[in-house]
């Protein structure tokens, strides 16, 4: 009876001890994997806007070095908005206008034309072309006033119709002027 009582005790020590052994041996192994652990990637994420001409993107970098883009966004384009006048436009032509893209750090121009601009003649200082008679109204000209424009108006010189001279039927007119030079 004593015997089977220590052989039964004995055999729990040897169960407990090891059970003990079990849980020391995994004790021991963990550490041993931690020691040389496997590189899991753990990436941080930077977002890059997108530009007028880019993309953007999310980028996820690792700090092994390892990274890749996800996420892409269109570019957006340029944005231009505010037009000032180059103040070229000509008699004829319409002018240009310029605008520097909106976006920031971004010096793109962009160069169209400004609808409408053309000026115009403008004739101001006309000169009779001494063409008068008795019977009609003379003709005057002048050349556009603007830089660079040849261009010629000839019109009716209103109220030049020559005056009849009824005193001496066409004779010298000692009064004249012209005559007197
Ligand atoms: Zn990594
Ligand atoms: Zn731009
Ligand atoms: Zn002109």
């Amino acid at each position: 009876m004593k015997k089977l009582l220590i052989k039964i005790l004995s055999l729990t020590v040897v169960v407990t001890s090891m059970l003990f052994v079990g849980t020391a041996c995994k004790g021991l192994l963990k550490p041993e994997i931690d020691l040389e652990p496997e590189h899991v990637c753990e990436y941080t994420k930077t977002v890059v806007p997108p530009t007028c001409t880019e993309q953007g993107y999310t980028l996820y970098q690792c700090e092994c070095n390892k990274s890749y883009q996800d996420e892409h966004v269109a570019a957006l384009g340029h944005s231009f908005t505010n037009y000032t006048s180059n103040n070229n436009a000509t008699c004829t032509e319409d002018g240009t206008k310029t605008a520097v893209c909106d976006r920031n750090d971004c010096n793109v121009v962009d160069t169209i034309v400004d609808p409408d601009t053309a000026l115009g003649h403008s004739f101001t200082n006309y000169t009779s072309n001494n063409d008068a008679t008795i019977e009609a109204d003379g003709t005057k000209t002048a050349t556009c006033d603007r830089d660079g424009c040849i261009e010629m108006d000839t019109i009716t010189d209103e109220g030049s119709k020559l005056v009849h001279n009824d005193n001496g039927g066409g004779d010298f007119d000692i009064e004249d002027p012209d005559w007197m030079d």
